[in-house]
């Protein structure tokens, strides 16, 4: 399906807005739209998003930042969440992604909703079904990025 990116992003952004200035978390958003339609599932696109900025925002103390960096090229579409939160045990990172996965509750932010450890699994599910590909940097204390990138072929 094609998705007309600016209103797509936008609209997500906005969801977020609320849940950021709840949590005292400056939400930023940067785009930079080379190529304004991309092709993918908008629902399963979204979810991604939806997963990757709930978790910069629960994750991240009071006073943080989330930081999304967005960019359609006509090659790819590329998303960024970065966040100053508690950061990921660089020996768990090569398991944030499976099912069930929860850093020790002792070192992330306690808060009301406590997670099932699916998100990031269903996360990457569902890039894999766009054939793209989702990474994790992170470090303890100061924070995490997650990217993903969705191939586009945009013959224009
Ligand atoms: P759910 O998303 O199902 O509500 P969850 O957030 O615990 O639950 P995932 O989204 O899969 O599950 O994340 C797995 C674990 O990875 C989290 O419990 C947390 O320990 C860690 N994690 C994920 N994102 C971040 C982040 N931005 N900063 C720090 N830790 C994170
Ligand atoms: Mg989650």
């Amino acid at each position: 399906e094609t998705i007309d990116v600016e209103t797509y992003v936008d609209r997500i952004m906005k969801k977020f807005n609320g849940l950021a200035t709840d949590n005292q978390i400056e939400l930023s958003f940067k785009k930079n739209i080379a190529e304004p339609n991309i092709i993918a599932d908008p629902d399963r696109l979204e979810q991604v998003f939806t997963n990757l900025i709930d978790n910069a925002i629960r994750y991240t103390a009071e006073n943080g930042f989330v930081k999304v960096y967005i960019e359609s090229t006509t090659n790819e579409f590329h998303v960024t969440v970065e966040d100053n939160g508690s950061g990921i045990p660089e020996e768990d990172l090569p398991f944030v992604f499976e099912r069930f996965y929860k850093a020790d509750k002792a070192r992330t932010r306690n808060k009301t909703k406590i997670g099932t450890g699916l998100g990031l699994a269903i996360a990457k599910n569902m890039i894999d079904i766009h054939q793209g590909i989702i990474t994790v940097n992170s470090k303890m204390d100061q924070g995490t990025s997650f990217t993903f990138k969705i191939p586009q072929n945009n013959s224009d």
